[in-house]
Order: structure tokens, then C-alpha cells, then sequence
């Protein structure tokens, strides 16, 4: 993608400044948000991003060009778990005052999350159309802030005739930021915490590595349309989470002990037809993916992992 305008919202974040970071070079990109990080704003600007402080719960757009072409509107305000009303107020605001100011945009993308779903069957491959009101036992508040911004987004789009995707994203992961769920659970391992799983079984998800998020960012915009679409977005595969625990484990020597009390986040797998249809497959397998992470994100066990690696290529398919 090259010589577009670009507006992105939660570009610090773990899903949105890899794209930032590969946009800019090639692109007019403008990052709005609060930068509580000022490393991460350096990090933009020093690509050539123009940062602007945003914090979307308060503020207008006020003199912010209007002449944006694409917009990826990542930032959210999950709440504390107890405030419904703020968290359904700012996202929904701050989605608005987005779409309204840059009405004439070729293409809007909303990032969304497959915990809008009401995800009462873990082995259901959930496909859009499929019962909304998910719960979230773990942040009662987020699916509160994702179906609010997923309505304005279906209504200022028809409204304004804005082209837009709403992409429900499942796990992305990736060296960036909070490095996604597998991070968060490996600094678990690393803490001695044990890793909650459910009494029987195990959750499964579509991880989404960050190179193959920031390569379907663009094919996502141009898929945009009114009224909005509606896409499931994660990885081709499915992975169980006792299964990623268990290989962590194997390529750090970290050990991994598995809380079987039933206090395990829900994750969902989802039906992907439409997204290979629209913007075709993942590149990068999560193994792979994963070994990539830990290695980029934890100095100390990076020979490990390559070893790891290196037997695995040297094995027979
Ligand atoms: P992060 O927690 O890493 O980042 C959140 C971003 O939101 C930050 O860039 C933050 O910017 C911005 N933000 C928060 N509050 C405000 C505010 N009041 N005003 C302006 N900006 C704000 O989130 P992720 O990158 O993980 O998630 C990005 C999107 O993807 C979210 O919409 C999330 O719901 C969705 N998602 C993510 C998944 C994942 O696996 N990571 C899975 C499913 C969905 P700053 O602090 O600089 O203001």
C-alpha cells in the first residue's frame, strides 16, 4: 500500500503499531491516542508517523485533517469490570467523532473480537450470524465496549455511506506491546503462577501472528463496504491452549503447571470461510509464530528456542 492517508487509533498497542510501523514508511500515517508511552510515540514519529494526543472518552477531533483515505480504528476502552455505562459511552462516542470527521474516507476498519459471541460451546467453529451477548467472566465490561462500537460502526456507515469492515478478531499475537495471550501466559510460567485450563479438555482460539494481522490490514480495506461487513479475523489454525502451554514449556525449559479449577478465559474458535474468501490464508504456522515471539521478546532463552528450531528442521517431515 503506498501514498494513502491513514488515520489509526491504538496505534501503541499490540494489534495496531505494527501496522502504524509498517505503513508509514510508504504512507501518510497519523496516529491518535493518549501516548502514556512516550517511547512508543518516539518510535512513530521517528518512522515518519505524525502522532496527535487523542484520548477519546474526552476529546473532539477538532483541527485533525479530514482527507484521511483509510482508517483502522483500533483503540479501546475496556473498562474496570464494573463501569457499563463509561465503557459503552466512550467507545461508542469516540467510534462516532472517528467516523463523522472523516466521512469521506475510502474505507473504515473497526477492530472488534470474537467475545462479542455468546460462546457457550467450545468445540462450535462460531461464524457471523451466531448468537451475540457474550459474557466475559474475566472483564464483565469488554463485551459491553466492542457490540457499542460495533453498533455505531453498522450505523454511521449506512448513515454516511461510509465503506466499512468490522474484523472480530480472535488472538493476536506478536512481539509487540503486551505480546498477546501467549506472552501473558508465558510470564505466567515464568512468575511460578499456574495457568488456569478447564477441568476437562481445553479452550482452543485462532492465533494470529502480527505479520499476517499487518499484511491483511490492507486487503481488509478494500473489502470494506455499506453496509458494513461483517468478518471473522484469526488464524487458519487451531490451537488448544493446554497445547501452547505444554510447547512453551518445551522450547524455554520454563515449567508449566496447569490450574484445572475451571477458572480458565474462555477463548472461542471461529468458522474462517468468509476471511480466506475475502483476503486468503495465514502465512506464518503458530509454532513457528511462537518460537519467533519468545525468542524476540526474551533475550535469555533465545538460544534455547534456535536449538529447539534447528532440531525440528533437521527432523523428517
Ligand atoms: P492494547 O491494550 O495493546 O492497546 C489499546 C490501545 O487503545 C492503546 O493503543 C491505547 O492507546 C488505546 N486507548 C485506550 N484507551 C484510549 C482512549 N481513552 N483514547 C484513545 N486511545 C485509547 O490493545 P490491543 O492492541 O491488544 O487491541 C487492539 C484492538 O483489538 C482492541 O479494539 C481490542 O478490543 C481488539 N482485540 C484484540 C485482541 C488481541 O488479541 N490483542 C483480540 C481481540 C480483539 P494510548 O494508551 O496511547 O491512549
Amino acid at each position: 500500500m503506498q501514498g494513502k492517508k491513514i488515520l489509526i487509533t491504538g496505534g501503541t498497542g499490540q494489534v495496531a503499531r505494527p501496522v502504524a510501523e509498517a505503513l508509514a514508511p510508504d504512507n501518510e500515517v497519523w496516529c491518535l491516542g493518549r501516548f502514556h508511552d512516550p517511547t512508543a510515540r518516539k518510535a512513530l514519529w521517528e518512522l515518519g508517523a505524525q502522532t496527535v494526543v487523542w484520548d477519546m472518552a474526552t476529546d473532539e477531533l477538532g483541527d485533525l485533517p479530514r482527507d484521511f483515505t483509510h482508517v483502522l480504528h483500533s483503540a479501546v476502552h475496556r473498562g474496570d469490570g464494573r463501569d457499563f455505562e463509561d465503557t459503552a459511552r466512550i467507545n461508542a462516542v469516540g467510534t462516532a467523532r472517528l467516523m463523522t470527521h472523516c466521512s469521506a474516507a475510502e474505507s473504515f476498519l473497526y477492530v472488534s473480537s470474537g467475545v462479542v459471541y455468546d460462546r457457550a460451546d467450545h468445540t462450535h467453529r462460531y461464524r457471523v450470524g451466531d448468537p451475540l451477548g457474550g459474557a466475559a467472566p474475566w472483564l464483565p465490561t469488554y463485551p459491553v465496549a466492542k457490540l457499542s462500537a460495533e453498533g455505531v460502526v453498522r450505523g454511521l456507515a449506512e448513515a454516511l455511506a461510509l465503506p466499512a469492515v468490522i474484523a472480530r478478531l480472535n488472538i493476536a499475537y506478536g512481539p509487540y506491546g503486551h505480546g498477546g495471550l501467549p506472552v501473558i501466559l508465558f510470564n505466567q510460567m515464568r512468575g511460578g503462577q499456574p495457568c488456569a485450563v478447564p477441568r476437562h479438555g481445553q479452550n482452543y482460539c485462532n492465533l494470529l501472528h502480527t505479520d499476517d494481522l499487518v499484511r491483511q490490514v490492507p486487503l481488509l480495506w478494500d473489502v470494506a463496504r455499506v453496509p458494513a461487513r461483517v468478518v471473522n479475523w484469526g488464524g487458519d489454525e487451531e490451537v488448544g491452549i493446554t497445547d501452547l502451554l505444554q510447547y512453551m514449556s518445551e522450547l524455554t525449559g520454563v515449567p508449566v503447571e496447569l490450574d484445572r479449577g475451571d477458572h480458565s478465559r474462555e477463548t472461542a474458535i471461529f468458522d474462517h470461510d468468509a476471511r480466506r474468501d475475502l483476503v486468503g490464508r495465514c502465512t506464518i504456522g503458530w509454532r513457528t509464530g511462537v518460537a519467533r515471539t519468545l525468542a524476540e521478546l526474551f533475550e535469555e532463552y533465545r538460544d534455547r528456542i534456535e536449538d529447539h528450531l534447528e532440531r525440528r528442521r533437521a527432523e523428517p517431515e
